[in-house]
């Protein structure tokens, strides 16, 4: 494994839990992104760990001017207070540059001129280009080459976890318009936050195998992961801003909340409705626990009001 320069270090604390939000700014929140807002940041509170909050902006075509500012603007009024300044990976591009050329060095990487057009219908990269790009004057992505090896670790929601790596096949770290890649720049910026759980949508957990092989070939270390259950509409689709998901009520946060604490599995009951949002998140976090998630893959709209 490489060494990780101190340079790319943004820590809090050593040792203490700390927690991120890593919202795409694609639009403003929803009921299905404020469910893992609230996880993450209860997860982290009841741990009195840090909550941390990036903004994962740099896939350029799909952040959407202003989305960034309501996104914070609508975890303020929920009471989801973040600590340390929000980290917009827009601003990190240098940093991925460096681990890239990193990793690019010690063998890991190699340039890859397939388009998407060629690999339709391939779920896992055939490998192609791993002796050479087939057209080597095309414009090229780059690729991290896996190893034939295999994971096991637990996912603190979705139980144990047990991987071959040659299951997801060679994956881009930068795309051919030169774009860093997701897999990489949050693995980097894990490592630089300091974050030590992971509490994030199971659309996720595909990618986190992908993540641990960066991991290990960089040298970091892994953070403990725990995927909740996705929050689908009548048609059995993910909640997202692409499929037009209502905006949140910034006037009137508690029923939202409320509402996303029963999917959570916390027993709301009037007393409690009847609270003030501080203290309704108060009453949370002394609550707050991960096993009437556990093995839950997802959670219907229509039970949060959306
Ligand atoms: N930016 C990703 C998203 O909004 C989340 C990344 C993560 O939590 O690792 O779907």
């Amino acid at each position: 494994p490489l060494t990780s320069p101190a340079a790319h270090s943004l820590e809090m604390g050593a040792d203490r839990y700390m927690g991120r939000f890593a919202p795409s700014p694609t639009g403003p929140l929803h009921a299905g992104s404020l469910l893992t807002a609230v996880a993450s940041w209860l997860d982290a509170r009841a741990a009195s760990g840090h909550w941390l909050v990036r903004m994962e902006d740099i896939d350029g075509p799909r952040a959407v001017p202003g989305a960034a500012d309501l996104i914070l603007q609508a975890l303020e009024c929920h009471g989801l207070h973040w600590d340390g300044e929000v980290v917009y990976q827009g601003d990190r591009l240098a940093v991925y540059g460096e681990v890239l050329a990193e990793l690019d060095r010690a063998g890991w990487l190699y340039a890859c001129s397939c388009s998407r057009r060629q690999l339709r219908g391939h779920r896992v990269y055939p490998g192609w280009c791993r002796n050479g790009p087939c057209l080597p004057d095309a414009p090229h992505a780059l690729r991290f080459r896996v190893q034939d090896a295999c994971f096991s670790r637990n996912d603190a929601i979705q139980g144990h976890q047990h991987i071959h790596l040659s299951d997801c096949g060679d994956f881009v770290v930068m795309r051919r318009d030169g774009v860093f890649a997701y897999q990489l720049a949050v693995v980097v910026d894990d490592q630089a936050q300091g974050i030590t759980h992971v509490v994030r949508g199971l659309d996720l957990l595909d990618s986190t195998p992908r993540q641990w092989a960066l991991q290990q070939a960089l040298g970091y270390r892994t953070p403990s992961y725990a995927h909740l259950p996705l929050v689908i509409n009548r048609h059995g689709d993910k909640l997202s801003k692409q499929n037009r998901a209502a905006p949140l009520s910034l006037t009137e946060p508690r029923p939202a909340m409320l509402a996303v604490l029963a999917a959570l599995g916390l027993p709301v009951d009037a007393h409690i409705a009847a609270c003030s949002l501080s203290d309704i998140l108060d009453w949370a976090r002394q609550h707050w626990s991960l096993c009437p998630l556990q093995g839950k893959t997802c959670i219907a709209a229509a039970t949060l009001g959306a």
